[in-house]
């Protein structure tokens, strides 16, 4: 006699609650375009990391942005993004198989996490139309690299704790952010910062930064016992300004603005 499906388990519900095999996805039932894809995802990693593993973790200048633009020809940045914004808008199933296949990237995971997963979801997340618009494409093409700058000396797992702080300007035209981030993946290099500040030391709040703007500057690469071939830097904002009509409606439980400064 048939079983009925149960519902789709979600997150860690598998721990506590029944399955059904139908719902169980194995290698087996791959279709054509899945397979591919992993081929693809395989062929990077053979051809364009294993040569060069050495090099990577050596972080020499240069090399995780330029196989991040590779990997963005190839669609790898945007394999879950939206086809709207130049994705490949592919199913969770498929995000899995891709995910397996990197997991052999050894070091470069981190940038190539940090860019994909932190640095561009608060914005397909959480960012205005005109944002999306104006970043999503280039991250996803490779030509725009993210960071994602939340961890403080005195704020790590409590991120709420966070001092960096984001003031409006006396004649109301912009913010003033003042603070220190640390642990920043990808800060070596990249062109916008994901940034949380409190504007008026209250109202946790989103920034995206143009990475060159006047009063960021950065720490030197900490020498860390792993992971080698990742960029970790601090990053100091000393009276970095950011327009004020940029802000966008609240957002989040965190209640999350999402302002973008001028991008040159
Ligand atoms: C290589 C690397 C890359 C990173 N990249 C980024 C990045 O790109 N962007 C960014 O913003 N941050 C980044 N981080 C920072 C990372 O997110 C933080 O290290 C992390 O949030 C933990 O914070 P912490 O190091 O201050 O540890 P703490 O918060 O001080 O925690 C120390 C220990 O105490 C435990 N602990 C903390 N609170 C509790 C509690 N209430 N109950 C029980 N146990 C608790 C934690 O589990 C941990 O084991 C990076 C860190 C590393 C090492």
């Amino acid at each position: 006699m048939e079983t009925q499906v149960t519902d789709t388990l979600k997150g860690g519900e598998f721990l506590i609650k029944d399955s059904d095999y139908r719902q169980v996805f194995i290698p087996e039932e791959f279709n054509e375009e899945q397979l591919m894809i992993r081929q693809m995802a395989a062929d990077f990693l053979n051809n364009e990391i294993d040569p060069i593993r050495d090099r990577i973790e050596k972080q020499e200048p240069g090399l995780s942005p330029a196989l991040l633009k590779k990997m963005g020809e190839l669609g790898l940045l945007g394999a879950h993004m939206p086809a709207d914004y130049g994705g490949m808008e592919l199913d969770t199933n498929t995000n899995t198989i891709i995910s397996e296949v990197f997991g052999a990237l050894g070091s470069f995971s981190v940038p190539f996490a940090a860019h994909t997963g932190i640095g561009m979801l608060p914005i397909l997340y959480f960012g205005t139309d005109e944002q999306k618009a104006r970043f999503l494409p280039g991250m996803i093409a490779g030509d725009i690299k993210a960071a994602y700058c939340l961890t403080e000396p005195g704020a790590g797992s409590d991120a709420l704790n966070s001092k960096s702080r984001a003031d409006l300007s006396a004649d109301g035209s912009h913010y003033v952010l003042n603070g220190q981030k640390m642990w920043i993946s990808n800060s070596g290099f990249a062109d916008v910062f994901i940034v949380f500040a409190k504007i008026d030391g209250e109202k946790f709040t989103g920034f995206i930064l143009d990475a060159k703007s006047p009063g960021i500057s950065l720490g030197e690469e900490e020498d860390k016992l792993g992971i080698k071939g990742s960029s970790t830097r601090q990053v100091f904002f000393e009276n970095v300004q950011i327009p004020a009509e940029t802000i966008s409606a609240a957002t989040s439980s965190v209640s999350c603005a999402w302002a973008a400064i001028k991008w040159c």
